[in-house]
């Protein structure tokens, strides 16, 4: 039988937190959740608590906090451009304090440690699509820069950990990914557009709609991270984990309308500052090093990310900040 861990999944109440403790419940792991719910909630992981393998704590990264764990995925950090925007000294703090908290906790115990860095490190891309080698074209003084420059200093802290303190890392540098569990009023597009053409509401495109991404189901994404943390210590990454298959925002707004059958009409609203202009990753390394690559079509993923929008009640949701149209 597989060796049994002990892992802490930060942020393990939210989207993507929440489907890897699921998965590494049902691989028989000793699962922590740690969350302060800012962005989630319990439902989310309502189904694994009073599971004797999992165990659900309410805490903040930005302070210290001690458990003994073999692997951590460390997933804490509001994602959304509205909801990291809303209070950004808090957004920083939670990247670069919760980072030296959490590297603090794996140098003590030995823990392998992966962070959920992002596309965002890229900024507004002038390389395209974005190998892992591309440093960037990130504004520094900007409303995204609290998330931006703290994930760019999160890999930094990761990386002088592992140099100066030996401490196992991975880095995983993640598109933007969809699907069931998202926060139904987190603000980000593919969640925005389902809620409104579910309810009634006109699809609101920021900007002309040309801008493009390249999104990811979360059941690939899920998959990638998981390879990345059990493979080879020599690769510690960064490794961009996304779906090379990039649309403008436009077209995807096109395909929701079709897929759900609404009336919506499109509505254009302000771009927001320093949006980026395109973006798409180049997944050949993750190819080559952890012989991943993403299998679901967005077309795929949306139809099964409908279905969950259409079977919650969003009345159970509470918006975490005003920001999310
Ligand atoms: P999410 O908002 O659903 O999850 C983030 C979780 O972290 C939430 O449960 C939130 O309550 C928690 N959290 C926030 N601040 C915290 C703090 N100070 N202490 C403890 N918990 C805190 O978003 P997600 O999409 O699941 O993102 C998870 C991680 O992946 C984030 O680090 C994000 O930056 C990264 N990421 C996600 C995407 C994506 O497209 N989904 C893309 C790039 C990077
Ligand atoms: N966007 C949009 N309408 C919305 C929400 C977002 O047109 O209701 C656009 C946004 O301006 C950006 C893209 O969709 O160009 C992706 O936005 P999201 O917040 O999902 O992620 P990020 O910008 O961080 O990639």
């Amino acid at each position: 039988m597989a060796e049994i861990k002990r892992i802490l999944v930060t942020g393990g109440a939210g989207f993507l937190g929440s489907h890897i403790c699921e998965r590494l419940v049902q691989d028989g792991h000793d699962v922590i959740c740690l969350d302060n719910f800012f962005t989630s909630q319990k439902s989310n992981v309502a189904h694994l608590l009073g599971l004797s393998n999992f165990e659900l704590i309410r805490h903040d990264v930005t302070l210290p906090i001690f458990l003994e764990v073999d692997e951590i995925y460390h997933m804490a950090c509001p994602a959304a451009p509205g909801h990291y925007q809303f209070n950004p000294i808090k957004t920083i703090k939670t990247s670069v304090m919760g980072s030296i908290n959490l590297l603090g906790m794996a140098k003590r115990c030995g823990a392998k440690i992966l962070l959920a860095s992002t596309s965002e490190i890229y900024g507004d891309p002038e390389v395209h699509p974005q190998p892992e080698s591309y440093r960037g074209n990130v504004n520094p003084i900007g409303p995204r820069a609290c998330y931006d420059e703290g994930k760019r200093a999160a890999e930094t802290l990761f990386m002088d950990y592992h140099r100066m303190n030996r401490v196992n890392i991975r880095i995983v540098r993640i598109f933007n990914t969809y699907g069931p569990r998202m926060h139904p009023y987190d603000g980000r597009v593919v969640s925005n557009f389902i809620r409104q053409a579910l309810t009634g509401n006109d699809i609101t495109i920021f900007g002309d709609g040309q801008q493009t991404r390249a999104f990811c189901y979360r059941d690939d994404l899920v998959e990638g991270i998981i390879r990345m943390m059990n493979g080879a210590d020599q690769f510690i990454g960064p490794v961009n984990i996304g779906n090379p298959g990039e649309f403008s925002i436009r077209e995807l707004a096109e395909l929701v309308i079709e897929l759900t059958g609404a009336k919506a009409k499109l509505i254009e609203r302000p771009l927001p500052a320093d949006d980026p202009t395109r973006r798409r990753p180049d997944i050949r390394l993750a190819k080559q090093e952890l012989d991943w690559q993403p299998t679901i079509s967005l077309r795929e993923g949306l139809v099964k990310t409908i279905e969950w929008f259409k079977s919650v009640d969003l009345s159970h949701y509470r918006p975490p900040t005003p920001n999310y149209v």
